[in-house]
């Protein structure tokens, strides 16, 4: 189903290359936070997504379908801060937040506060697809994924003794005298989830699962949720950030990057790369995004050590890294 498509934009003809793919699983990681083993296990899952989602839209099923099936996997995978794996709240649970955008049609659909679905973005899916609602929180949303018959587990499912770590080590630093002081999370969050595809028609779609950060409390939300923080998509452009969502919800993010793409004809590049790496700085936060336009371009900045990264177009092949210094070769 792979295919090149020409099409004139502002004047010039453009090759589309569609349909494509691309995924994140977190800014945040640094070398050496990784064994040798996690390394490649984190490898293995983004190749894993990014087949699973490719696959979709080889089989010429909309971008929505191949950002479900992508996230899906990443959130079923333990090393990453989504669905299993997912990070602690500062009272020892997990907490889940969800989006979902499609560019085409503009609908999006969203959740927060999650202790029991499975796989958080297809409830996102199912409240953009057979409720009348955008965003469903907590209880609600859990009775929602169950009158749709999603998969609802045991709170344990969730929890690896890595993230529980990351928790107690979050726990022992906040009691430092320093703490109250700091204002920056440190270490606060790894490995947030995400996907952005350009299907075979031209169509644009993100989502976005996440735990959140580590150590947060009293019924935070993150980005993540939000659309226009963590996740956005139109017919020309879409993003899946991750980062410390305080900050993203602060700069509208995801839509910021699109919007100076429509607005302004800035190229998506630099729109992606002015907002993650620099208003959002400016703002005090840091992290990383994925974008894509519906030329089939693609950015992936950030301004951590790592971001978990990859993507797939017409030759099928994964593409995959980790490490600022990594290279990626882009579509
Ligand atoms: N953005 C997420 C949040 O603030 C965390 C992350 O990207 O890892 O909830």
């Amino acid at each position: 189903m792979a295919r090149r498509d020409f099409a004139v934009r502002d004047g010039v003809l453009v090759a589309l290359d569609r349909p494509l793919l691309v995924v994140h699983g977190g800014a945040g990681v640094e070398p050496g936070d990784l064994t040798a083993e996690e390394e490649q296990a984190a490898r293995a899952a983004l190749a894993e997504a990014l087949r699973a989602g490719y696959a979709r839209l080889q089989a010429g099923m909309p971008a929505l379908d191949a950002v479900t099936a992508a996230v899906t996997v990443l959130e079923d995978a333990p090393m990453f801060n989504a669905g299993r794996g997912a990070v602690f709240t500062h009272d020892g649970r997990n907490e889940l937040d969800t989006s979902i955008m499609d560019g085409a049609s503009g609908r999006a659909g969203a959740a927060a506060g999650l202790h029991r679905v499975r796989n958080p973005i297809t409830l996102a899916r199912a409240i953009m697809e057979k409720s009348r609602h955008v965003m469903m929180v907590g209880d609600g949303a859990e009775q929602f994924a169950r009158e749709q018959g999603i998969a609802l587990v045991d709170p344990s499912y969730f929890r690896t003794e890595k993230r529980w770590r990351q928790l107690q080590q979050a726990l022992q630093d906040d009691s430092k005298p320093h703490a109250l002081h700091s204002d920056a999370p440190a270490r606060a969050y790894f490995g947030t989830v995400g996907a952005v595809a350009l299907d075979a028609d031209g169509r644009l779609a993100a989502g976005t699962s996440t735990g959140g950060m580590t150590n947060k409390r009293y019924g935070r939300v993150g980005d993540s949720p939000i659309i226009g923080a963590g996740t956005w998509a139109d017919a020309r452009c879409a993003v899946s950030g991750t980062g410390w969502g305080e900050f993203y919800i602060r700069t509208a993010a995801a839509h910021e990057i699109c919007a100076r793409v429509r607005l302004s004809g800035s190229s998506l590049a630099r729109a992606a790369d002015e907002v993650i790496n620099r208003l959002v700085p400016q703002a005090g936060g840091d992290g990383g995004a994925i974008a894509l336009d519906a030329q089939g371009k693609a950015a992936f900045p950030f301004n951590t050590g790592g971001m978990y990264r990859g993507w797939i177009g017409a030759d099928g092949v994964p593409h995959v890294a980790i490490w600022r210094d990594e290279p990626l070769p882009l579509p």
